[in-house]
């Protein structure tokens, strides 16, 4: 019976390139720590408001048919969620792609982040990016530091973002493992305008796309072709989300992008680009590995959307672009 205590973990991974690559055998085995169940450990002595006995937030859903919560301004205590983080010592590593005239979204991506992404906590930001020189002096704050990757360039948008599986997979074995905890990899054409904490952290988070939260399934803009492996039917899924933010262990990050990346191979095999790029696979993940905490739009919001009622607060939201001006392709 394991009720406190660490257990280790040893993974051997198969990096499994297919399509025009060989097939190349990934062998490390690598050692990923799960403290189990000592997620909700709680210090003595410190003071927090007694629990509303009622639901805080009737306008919104705030729990998920499989019992995960929904995160909304009003439905958590935040001193009881620090008080549980602060003391293990975490690093979130937060991965950002910025290719081609994307590196202009930098500044007000990073700055806004020290500001309100993850404050008090180690944060280490790996860049992906074909522009190092580009790259905006920002000034960290203490615990904080950023890694500049540099990537090829692609003439292609949707090669950008569909490669991010494939890169986010390949840097969690290769330093990951040993570097982080938790790891979120977020769009960079966004900006924080409020806060975003450890109120985020779970196994695996994925977050409702401001643009499908309340419309029915069947409108969803899931992948429909029968022939992709991202195929979900009218008549099934959750929600929609985002592909802006993903997160989570590193461990279960892990597996989410692997199985998208071997799946997005799949399709580039028999030669199907789905609907929304890696967004589409995400969705067909999450159907089947349902996310243990969902971010409810107020960390994930488009510049160009009226806020709505329910929304108390935006912390995270998608900065209005001009596509055919950033965008290395139509
Ligand atoms: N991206 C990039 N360069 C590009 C296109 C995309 O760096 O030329 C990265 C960037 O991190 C961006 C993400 O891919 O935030 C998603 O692309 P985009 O924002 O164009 O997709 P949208 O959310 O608008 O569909």
């Amino acid at each position: 019976m394991l009720l406190y205590g660490f257990v280790y973990f040893s993974y051997t991974f198969y990096w499994l390139r297919s399509g025009m690559h060989d097939a190349l055998e990934f062998t490390p085995s690598v050692e990923i720590k799960q403290d189990v169940n000592t997620d909700l450990r709680f210090p003595e002595g410190i003071k927090y408001n007694q629990p509303a006995v009622s639901n805080s937030r009737p306008d919104v859903t705030t729990v998920t048919p499989w019992l995960a919560p929904i995160m909304w301004e009003g439905t958590f205590d935040l001193s009881v969620i620090d008080a549980i983080y602060l003391h293990k010592n975490i690093t979130v590593a937060t991965t950002v792609f910025a290719l081609g005239k994307y590196v202009r979204f930098l500044k007000d991506f990073l700055e806004s982040a020290e500001q309100h992404f993850m404050v008090g906590y180690r944060v280490h930001y790996y860049l992906f990016t074909d522009r190092p020189d580009e790259v905006p002096v920002v000034t960290l704050g203490p615990g904080r530091q950023l890694t500049v990757i540099k990537t090829p360039s692609s003439d292609r948008w949707q090669e950008i973002t569909l490669r991010r599986m494939e890169m986010i997979e390949k840097l969690i074995e290769e330093r990951l493992v040993t570097e982080a905890d938790y790891i979120f990899s977020l769009d960079v054409d966004t900006k924080f305008c409020g806060h975003w904490g450890s109120e985020t952290l779970a196994d695996i988070i994925a977050v409702l796309h401001p643009g499908y939260f309340g419309t029915p399934q069947r409108e969803f803009p899931y992948e429909r072709r029968p022939e992709s492996v991202a195929f979900i039917p009218p008549e099934e899924g959750d929600y929609y989300y985002g592909g802006a933010v993903i997160g989570g262990r590193i461990g279960y990050v892990h597996k989410l992008t692997k199985t998208c990346h071997a799946q997005l191979d799949v399709d580039r095999a028999n030669q199907i680009e789905v609907a929304w790029q890696e967004e589409s696979h995400l969705n067909k993940y999450f159907l089947y590995n349902k996310p243990s905490k969902v971010l409810s739009p107020e960390y994930l919001w488009q510049d160009f959307k009226e806020k709505t009622s329910n929304m108390k607060v935006i912390r995270f939201s998608q900065v209005i672009k001009n596509y055919a001006e950033v965008r290395p392709n139509p």
